[in-house]
């Protein structure tokens, strides 16, 4: 395998790659930080200085990830399939 080869080769190993990485974390870690409120639960009001109740997350400061929905949309499309 000359350098030409492997150079031309690397985006077909490194985009699987990463996408199997991002997976993965979906699977160790389901939850990010939520983007609203940075993972305080919290959001300052509009009009004032009263900071409330992140909605987006109810204040817990998490969000399920992306790929965590793409896992569990396809649990639940096996499993409805399965019966
Ligand atoms: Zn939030």
């Amino acid at each position: 395998m000359t350098p030409h080869n492997l150079l031309a080769a690397a985006p077909c190993l490194i985009l699987p790659a990463l996408t199997l990485g991002y997976l993965g974390l979906c699977v160790i870690a389901p939850f990010g930080r939520c983007r609203s409120c940075d993972g305080n639960g919290r959001k300052r009001s509009p009009l004032g200085r009263i900071r409330r109740e992140c909605r987006n997350c109810a204040g817990t400061g998490l969000r399920l990830r992306v790929g965590r929905h793409v896992i569990n949309h396809i649990k639940d499309e096996y499993e409805t399939a399965k019966r």
